[in-house]
């Protein structure tokens, strides 16, 4: 039976990069990192420099290997070895189990990693990037019946220009999300708008949240329409 002890003193190579190492310098490298539930038990461990065990951190095994193809040459030799001084594969059908396993949690880890981007990419579509530059960035609107201007930013514009096309839309949620903006940010730039022109009616203001009352209002006298970009 090959306990961690003997697996240590028949790694007289790095299982990585196949140097020799005197007794000092062998280290544990957790196949499975310990951070991914990686048990410190003899199939799941190899005995490696401190330098590909430091170049190793906490990647599972087949990432690494991926990234570093001479190691992986090397990883086979090293098995190899340890079977051969053992006199059969006891350690090598080990570690192909946990090797599988590691596999299985990539596979799974990149799935995930390519779900995310999706999401994230779909949301960044939609959504309206606001430099600083835009944020000064005077765009003109006015009151038909009086003629006055007042001037917005470019997400400001974005949503009074949503709600000309869509006058009678009383969900703010909906433009929030067309918008790519959270509600906090959707309620502060709707309270700068009401600020400048009363558009809006807001009937509750909570911490939570806002509750938008009939988008437009139906004052002809503040009715508006867009000027310039
Ligand atoms: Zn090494």
């Amino acid at each position: 039976m090959l306990n961690l002890q003997k697996l240590k003193h028949l790694s007289c190579i790095c299982a990585y990069c196949n140097k020799v190492m005197p007794m000092d310098e062998r280290t544990n490298d957790h196949i499975i990192p310990k951070c991914a539930n990686g048990q410190t038990e003899v199939k799941n461990i190899v005995i490696c420099c401190q330098e590909c065990n430091g170049l190793k951190g906490n990647k599972l095994i087949n990432d690494f290997l991926e990234d570093h193809l001479d190691k992986a040459e090397c990883f086979y030799n090293y098995l190899n070895m340890i079977d051969y001084q053992m006199g059969n594969s006891e350690y090598s059908d080990a570690v192909s189990e946990v090797l599988s396993e590691s596999l299985k949690m990539s596979y799974l880890r990149k799935k995930r990693r390519e779900k995310r981007l999706k999401k994230q990419k779909k949301k960044s579509a939609n959504k309206v990037s606001i430099t600083p530059e835009d944020e000064i960035q005077n765009i003109e609107y006015k009151f038909e019946l009086s003629g006055k201007s007042f001037y917005v930013n470019k997400l400001q514009a974005r949503i009074l220009d949503y709600y000309l096309e869509h006058p009678s839309f009383s969900d703010y949620k909906e433009l929030a999300n067309e918008l790519g903006i959270g509600k906090t940010r959707f309620i502060r730039e709707i309270c700068c708008i009401n600020n400048l022109t009363g558009i809006f009616k807001i009937k509750k203001m909570s911490e939570n949240g806002i509750i938008l009352n009939d988008l437009l209002c139906e004052d002809t006298h503040n009715k508006i329409s867009k000027i310039s970009d």
